[in-house]
């Protein structure tokens, strides 16, 4: 049953531009009674954002490219007010009129500006697992201190959130959760062929479309080896209890597994609007016009164990995540590195995990680390991956 009187709740995107920025936008114009867009954010397509700000009558805008701000004036309603850069991202989420702060900036670039929302009392949707594998335990303690929710907008942890609503989630009730991976391009591909893969080929995602970076990872299995990391404080698991089941047409989302052996699963079409509408109503459920799955149509639903000794990311997300302190940063940042050095042609596929492997081989950990030793060690992480490139 739908809510009767709820007021629409308004919503900041850091990231408008992008793949999740633009499909809730999409959101936005199909639930108007249920979400208002009042704060945009982009990184350098200032055209787009005026365009975005124009049709949603949104006046509270950021760009990170100071040169687009011009742009961005020209086609924004009148009256905007348009920051810039860093600065303007932090203003943004903690813009007084705004409820929930969607983060969908890919990297770490929002993980200040979430710092700063949970501060300001917003709750928070969170696309960019990045921010969470660099800093998952002071965004999680925070937003606990702050009592403010944190909405996973990842379709995996948005499957898991919504598996557990209701169920307790301690280890006497949950034995694993199991994220789901598509496999990625590469899902059955010859080891030795790797090696020649293009950046053209390992973008070709075979069932969601997706921003580069991701799509890289996908291919690598890093994304999935992200999202273990994500899952871990999002749920507040120990990294024994997340596992991945290659699950190849990506309808079933994520499951939970309860110590009695039940395992629930949530299961709907291949639409990033699923995830992040119910981020955006929940606790409510709110109708809309997507496609709705047609069991009768779904010819199968595979499952199998993921190729772990040809993509190690899956171990390496593993390691890190036990290890914690600043390791999954490390892995993250040089993980980054490695993935816009392969789609600039500057390294093979196969160097990607190489690369991430070696930097995570060269850091000495810090245990339980301030923000500003994660910000540390990401920087030294970076720098150590742009040495390793011609190695
Ligand atoms: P895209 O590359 O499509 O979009 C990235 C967005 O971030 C763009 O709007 C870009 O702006 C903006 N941006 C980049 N740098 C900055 C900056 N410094 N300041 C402000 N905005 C910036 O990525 P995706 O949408 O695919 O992914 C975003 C995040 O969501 C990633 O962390 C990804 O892992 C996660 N995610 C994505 C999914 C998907 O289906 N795409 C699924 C689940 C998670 P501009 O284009 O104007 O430069």
């Amino acid at each position: 049953m739908e809510p009767k009187a709820i007021k629409p709740k308004k919503v900041v995107i850091l990231g408008s531009t992008g793949s999740i920025g633009t499909s809730a936008l999409k959101v936005a114009r199909e639930i108007p009674d249920h979400m208002e867009v009042v704060g945009l954010a982009a990184g350098s397509q200032g055209e787009t954002l005026g365009a975005q700000a124009r049709e949603f009558g949104v006046k509270c805008l950021s760009i990170a490219d100071e040169a687009q701000r011009e742009t961005v004036l020209a086609s924004a309603p009148p009256g905007s007010e348009v920051h810039v850069g860093e600065q303007g991202l932090r203003e943004l989420a903690c813009l007084p009129d705004a409820d929930l702060v969607l983060i969908s900036i890919v990297g770490t670039a929002g993980l200040q500006p979430a710092l700063d929302a949970i501060g300001a009392g917003k709750d928070l949707a969170v696309a960019s697992k990045e921010i969470l594998v660099m800093a998952g335990e002071i965004v999680m303690s925070a937003a606990a201190e702050a009592g403010v929710n944190v909405l996973p907008v990842d379709s995996e942890h948005n499957a898991i959130f919504q598996c557990l609503e209701g169920n307790p989630v301690g280890a006497d009730a949950v034995r694993r959760l199991l994220l789901t991976a598509s496999g990625g391009p590469f899902r059955t591909a010859c080891p030795d062929a790797l090696d020649q893969v293009t950046p053209e080929q390992a973008l070709e995602h075979p069932t969601w479309e997706m921003g580069r970076k991701i799509s890289i990872d996908s291919a690598t299995m890093f994304n999935k080896g992200l999202e273990m990391i994500e899952a871990r404080w999002l749920f507040g698991v120990g990294m024994e209890r997340v596992e991945v089941v290659v699950h190849p047409q990506s309808i079933v989302h994520s499951m939970v597994e309860f110590v009695d052996g039940s395992v629930l699963a949530q299961v709907s079409t291949t639409d990033m609007c699923f995830p992040i509408q119910y981020a955006v109503t929940w606790p409510h459920r709110i109708g809309h016009s997507l496609e709705p799955l047609d069991f009768a149509t779904l010819a199968r639903l595979d499952f199998e164990a993921p190729r772990e000794e040809v993509f190690p990311a899956l171990r390496l997300a593993r390691e890190a995540g036990t290890v914690c302190g600043t390791m999954p940063a490390v892995m993250n940042a040089a993980n980054e590195v490695a993935v816009e050095a392969f789609l600039n042609g500057a390294i093979p596929f196969p160097k990607i995990w190489g690369l991430v492997e070696e930097v995570m081989g060269q850091h000495l950990v810090v245990k339980s680390p301030s923000l500003e030793a994660l910000i540390e060690a990401d920087a030294e992480a970076r720098h150590m991956a742009r040495a390793g490139l011609g190695r």
